[in-house]
């Protein structure tokens, strides 16, 4: 089977590597088709593509949304997008624009539990000046020894509850899923098995993700578990959903699979590249 990987992520959002590197490793790694799916940026598109090419590999240009739904954060992978479609470029910026807003709160919030500085030392880690993430404020916090890794940061500082959380309110799905189509994209939910909601509310999501023009689920990821796989596979079929593959790959070190490693899709899916080969 063809080994698409269709989620990871480069130095323009919250992965290490420069865009062109990714792209290079994925390639190495045995990768045949690969999507850049950087958090609300389309800055290292043109960069990977150039480097697949160069290695034969077939790239498409994605793009990871970062949306609120009811009260959840949840994210929407576009595969296949036009970069130079403006509605989705003006959405993306303005997402930025609110990260920028969010970024100075965590800050604040560290600081008043004793982390100094805390949003100057994120930016040296921000790869993007316009793109700080909680991952950029968890290498921070490695750094200072407050966690042996990010994952441990995460776990004490940095989910909801914890003293590094805010609030935070990102795009609506209906405008995340529109943008995507607008730039003759197809839309993804990324990981479901990662959020924190009930499996009737994640069927709720999946229908409104439906109705509003989303055609595709990510059914392999690095963040599932065999179980999540299988049960998810079982969605994809009962809503006709194409199926994704992806790694969710931001760093060597750091992400819990590599480049193109994640399990094959199971049995009696359509994947989603179908679409686009
Ligand atoms: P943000 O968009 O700024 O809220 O950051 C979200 C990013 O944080 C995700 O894309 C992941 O890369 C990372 N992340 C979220 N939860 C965890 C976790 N439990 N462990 C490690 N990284 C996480
Ligand atoms: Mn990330
Ligand atoms: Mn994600
Ligand atoms: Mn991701």
């Amino acid at each position: 089977m063809l080994n698409a990987d269709l989620h990871c992520h480069s130095a323009v959002s919250d992965g290490v590597l420069a865009p062109a590197a990714v792209a290079a490793r994925a390639a190495a790694m045995g990768v045949d088709l690969l999507a850049l799916t950087d958090h609300d940026d389309l800055g290292g598109l043109a960069e990977a593509a150039v480097a697949a090419a160069a290695a034969d590999m077939g790239f498409l240009p994605g793009v990871e949304i970062s949306v609120t739904w009811q009260t959840s954060t949840v994210h929407i992978v576009g595969l296949g997008i036009d970069a130079a479609n403006a509605a989705l470029a003006d959405g993306l910026a303005a997402i930025r624009g609110g990260r920028d807003a969010r970024a100075e709160r965590m800050g604040a919030a560290l600081e008043a539990i004793g982390i100094k500085d805390a949003l100057a030392g994120a930016r040296r880690y921000a790869g993007n000046p316009s793109l700080v993430s909680r991952t950029h404020f968890a290498r921070l916090l490695v750094e200072r020894g407050c966690a042996p890794h990010v994952r441990g940061v995460f776990e004490h500082y940095l989910l909801p509850g914890k003293p590094g959380y805010v609030e935070h309110r990102w795009a609506e799905l209906g405008q995340a899923v529109a943008w995507i189509r607008g730039g003759g994209g197809i839309a993804v939910i990324a990981h479901p098995g990662r959020y924190r909601i009930g499996r009737a509310q994640l069927q709720t999501l999946i229908e409104d993700f439906r109705e509003q023009g989303g055609e595709a689920i990510e059914v392999c990821s690095s963040a599932h578990t065999p179980e999540q796989v299988r049960d998810i596979a079982r969605l994809a079929r009962h809503y006709g959903l194409l199926a994704s593959r992806g790694s969710d790959f931001h760093a060597p070190q750091e992400s819990p699979v590599e480049l193109g490693a994640v399990p094959p899709l199971p049995e009696g899916l359509t994947p989603v590249w179908q679409r686009f080969i």
